[in-house]
C-alpha cells in the first residue's frame, strides 16, 4: 500500500479493498429511498473522486437502477459481506462515489450538500446549515 495514498478503505470482510491517490472533488449526503434501501439506514455519505484516482483490489457485485433523473445509478458492494463500497452515475462519467463509511480514516469528510431532503426521515439527521436540496439539483 502506497505511503502517498490520500486514503485507503475496504469492505467489512476485506475481500475488496482500495486506495485513493487524490483528494475528493465533491462530498455529499443523500436521503433518497434508493440510498436508504441500499444502506439500510437514513442516508448515504459519499465522497466523489476521479475514477482514475481510485485503485480497487477485488471483485465487486453491482446493482443498477434508473434514478428519478433518468440516469443510471450503479451501486457496487462486496459479494461476500454485502458492504457498500462505490457508486457510479451515468450523469457523471469518470467519477466514482465512495461510501465514506468504508474509508479507513474518514475524519476529514465534510459534506458540502445534502440531497433528497424530501425523503429525510425524522429520526435521521444531516447538516441543515449547508445547501439542502429537496431532490437532486441539476448537474454542475
Ligand atoms: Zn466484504
Ligand atoms: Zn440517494
Amino acid at each position: 500500500m502506497s505511503e502517498q495514498s490520500f486514503a485507503t478503505g475496504r469492505c467489512l470482510c476485506g475481500a475488496v479493498s482500495y486506495s485513493i491517490t487524490a483528494e475528493p472533488m465533491a462530498a455529499g449526503q443523500c436521503h433518497c429511498k434508493d440510498c436508504q434501501r441500499a444502506s439500510g439506514t437514513g442516508h448515504m455519505s459519499l465522497a466523489f473522486f476521479k475514477t482514475d484516482d481510485v485503485n480497487i483490489i477485488g471483485e465487486t457485485a453491482s446493482y443498477a437502477v434508473t434514478a428519478d433523473s433518468g440516469n443510471t445509478n450503479t451501486r457496487h458492494f462486496c459479494p461476500k459481506c454485502g458492504g457498500r463500497l462505490f457508486g457510479e452515475n451515468s450523469a457523471r462519467p469518470g467519477m466514482i462515489a465512495v461510501a465514506v463509511g468504508s474509508i479507513d480514516d474518514n475524519e476529514w469528510f465534510k459534506t458540502q450538500r445534502v440531497v433528497y431532503v424530501k425523503d429525510r426521515p425524522q429520526w435521521d439527521s444531516t447538516p441543515v446549515d449547508i445547501p439542502n436540496f429537496d431532490m437532486m439539483p441539476p448537474a454542475t
